[in-house]
């Protein structure tokens, strides 16, 4: 039995792991893929203290830095299952495999996916024009045309964060209203570099062989289709959290995000939780390892008292 035991090998689950190793009490990490969306990731500039680097270079690193400590690493494992602690004091997490671990405490950092519009070329263009991420990746597009799909609060929050930066932006809505706050609506309303675009339903991601050079979309009243020349589409339709497993075992937010307070902590005791798959606000690489020093050192703070 572990005295902690981390669901997750991504940013959140690896920091959680070194802090909890560093106090030299028995550790284990689950991961289904170690690395998490990191592996995912062309270049990233903002992981502050270092300029640029790349999403396979900072998974490796993630793990050689784990590797460093008596941790014991089980990936390609999916947990399937979370058993609240019943009397012996030792929550278990059932496996996909049949397995099952048992520990005092529980860091659950499953991460999240961004949504996919599933039309041709957004695979194969991914991370060559198609983003999902305008803070990660805004800045790639200074002065360039860009397109963001989706007019609910992210897309039109990402909209306006562009259009700082880039040349032009195109929001397209598959409803013929958009879904943002009225507050942030007027905001886009307001740029004089950015063309709304509602009932439309994008169908095609368009490119070169080499990078995106526009999308199509048809308009839903006419069916008419259009093409729209441009550098970039930032896809805004939805970051799901990798949570459907712990549906009914602790309490979740209206988008199955885990509720965590501020030290990390679920509602389930000696449960914790940190990065994209918790409430936190903000999905990023800096703040997910925050999130999992904390709940490390809070599950630590819980071993103490129990
Ligand atoms: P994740 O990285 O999602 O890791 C989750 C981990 O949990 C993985 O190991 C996964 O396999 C595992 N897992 C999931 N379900 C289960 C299960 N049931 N059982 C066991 N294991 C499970 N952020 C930045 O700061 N800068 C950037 O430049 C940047 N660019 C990005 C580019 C792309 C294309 C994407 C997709 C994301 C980008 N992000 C960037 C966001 C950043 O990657 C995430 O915020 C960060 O990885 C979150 O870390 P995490 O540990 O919470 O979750």
């Amino acid at each position: 039995p572990f005295d902690v035991l981390v669901v997750g090998g991504g940013p959140a689950g690896a920091a959680a792991a070194i802090y909890a190793a560093r106090k030299g009490i028995r550790t284990g990490v689950v991961a289904e893929r170690f690395g998490g969306q990191v592996l995912d990731t062309l270049g990233i500039e903002n992981f502050i203290s270092v300029q640029h680097t790349e999403g396979p270079k900072l998974a490796a690193q993630l793990e050689g830095h784990v590797k460093e400590y008596d941790v014991d690493v089980m990936n390609l494992q999916r947990a399937s299952a979370l058993k609240p602690a019943n009397g012996d004091g030792y929550a278990t997490i059932e496996l996909e495999s049949g397995a099952s671990l048992k520990a005092k405490t529980i860091i659950l950092s499953t991460g999240a996916r961004w949504r996919q519009m599933g039309v041709p070329g957004e695979e194969e263009y991914r991370n060559r024009g198609v983003a999902y991420c305008p803070h990660c990746d805004g800045p790639l597009f200074k002065g360039k045309r860009t397109a963001v799909i989706g007019g609910g609060n992210s897309g039109v929050e990402a909209a306006i964060d562009l259009a700082g930066i880039v040349a032009h932006v195109t929001l397209i809505e598959f409803d013929s209203v958009l879904r943002a706050d009225a507050v942030l609506q007027d905001k886009l309303r307001s740029l004089p570099n950015v063309t709304i675009i509602t009932s439309a339903l994008t169908t095609e991601v368009i490119g070169d062989g080499d990078k995106v050079t526009g999308l199509r979309y048809r308009n839903r009243n006419t069916e008419e289709e259009h093409e729209v020349t441009l550098e970039g589409i930032f896809v805004q339709i939805g970051l799901v959290p990798n949570t459907e497993w712990l549906d009914g075992t602790l309490a979740l937010s209206n988008r199955g995000e885990i509720e965590i307070d501020a030290r990390g902590e679920t509602s389930l005791a000696g449960v914790f939780a940190a990065g994209d798959a918790t409430t936190v606000p903000y999905k990023q690489i800096v703040i997910a390892m925050g999130e999992g020093s904390k709940a490390a050192l809070s599950a630590f703070d819980y071993l103490i008292r129990h």
